[in-house]
């Protein structure tokens, strides 16, 4: 099984994938902390990048 995620902010089309949950937030806060400094990875942001996982 793998995982995707395809980052939920307007104009970014970065994709994160992996095989765990875990995997792909860990790569989605390195992504928001390299491209999006502004972004506070709250629980609501992080409820949203989780509901956006995809499998593949
Ligand atoms: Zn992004």
């Amino acid at each position: 099984m793998a995982l995707e995620l395809v980052c939920p902010l307007e104009g970014c089309e970065a994709t994160c994938s992996g095989e765990t949950e875990d995997d792909i937030l860990a790569q989605a806060e390195a992504h928001a902390a390299d491209a999006h400094p502004d972004l506070t990875l709250d629980d609501d942001t992080v409820e949203t990048l989780k509901a956006g996982i995809e499998e593949v």
